[in-house]
């Protein structure tokens, strides 16, 4: 037992298996440009990562598993992020966006933050769910979840290959969704492994307290008072308490939103948003702050 985050990164399928094709897409190759970016961003992020496949290599399941376990060992504290992309019936483009299957053992905390953080770079988002054998419902129907011992595994599927305009988006934007895996693991645990309570937020390459702030619907002196801070200097992964009446998020829009879309995002409705925002009409306009109701 090891009591530090350590990462491994799993890049679905390689070599002979090419997982899910389509619109001039293989998902081995998408799952190998996304975690070499997420590999490169974990490490940056000072937390000790490795990634099981850096090349087009072929690996059974079973050699997959055995280089997840030796990474770091058959520890809580190593999170197992297993990338995909999905794929749905060829006669049909309307599946679309992204899902995070998390392992019968783990609750859903990261998974969904996942997910968070993948809306907040414009994915469209599915679901968090788990998935059991239907021959045995006390396993994960999917190995990688299964077969890793006491890790905590994530399999996010990150949109369908089937489906010409999400993968586009996603071939479009695999640093972006990379960074945004890394600030929901962040986000959810600490350097020691510890799951982080909603009032934690983590620095990441760009903030500024007033940023942060402006997110939260709080102000700087109320951020340096909490957190006991002398100046405005941030490090990039120093976690920061976030004042407790910040119960609604605050959403930015972004060019070719719209609020029928923010809403579904965030699982409201366009009514609320309106209401809430005190807004009447259809236009939004890019920058503006939208309140989200949790
Ligand atoms: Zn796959």
């Amino acid at each position: 037992m090891n009591d530090e985050l350590r990462v491994v990164i799993d890049a679905g399928h390689g070599g002979n298996d090419p997982g899910a094709i389509g619109n001039n897409f293989q998902e081995k190759d998408l799952t190998l440009e996304i975690s070499k970016y997420m590999y490169d961003k974990f490490r940056d992020a000072g937390i000790p990562v490795t990634l099981i496949r850096n090349t087009d290599e072929t690996i059974s399941p079973t050699e997959r598993v055995k280089r997840v376990l030796e990474s770091y060992g058959n520890d809580p504290n190593v999170v197992v992020i297993s990338n995909h992309m999905n794929s749905g019936d060829p006669n049909s483009e309307t599946a679309v966006g992204a899902e995070v299957i998390y392992a019968l053992r783990n609750d859903e905390v990261l998974a969904k933050n996942i997910l968070d953080e993948l809306a907040n770079e414009g994915q469209i988002i599915r679901k968090h769910y788990q998935r059991t054998l239907s021959s045995n419902p006390s396993k994960d129907y999917y190995f990688i979840l299964r077969d890793t011992g006491n890790t905590t595994p994530v399999l996010i599927e990150y949109g369908f290959i089937s489906n010409k305009e999400d993968i586009n988006r996603v071939a479009g934007n695999l640093e972006n969704y990379a960074d945004a895996v890394v600030r929901a693991v962040l986000k959810t645990y600490n350097r020691n492994g510890v799951q982080n309570d909603d009032n934690i937020y983590t620095i990441k390459s760009g903030d500024s307290l007033w940023s942060i702030a402006n997110k939260y619907g709080t102000n700087v002196s109320e951020l340096k008072a909490l957190n006991n801070m002398q100046n405005n200097m941030l490090t990039i992964g120093q976690t920061l308490k976030i004042p407790d009446n910040s119960s609604n998020e605050i959403y930015i829009v972004r060019p070719g939103d719209n609020l029928w879309e923010i809403a579904r995002r965030f699982n409201t409705t366009v009514q609320t948003l309106r209401a809430i925002n005190n807004i009447s009409s259809d236009n939004l306009s890019i920058g503006q702050k939208l309140i989200i109701p949790k």
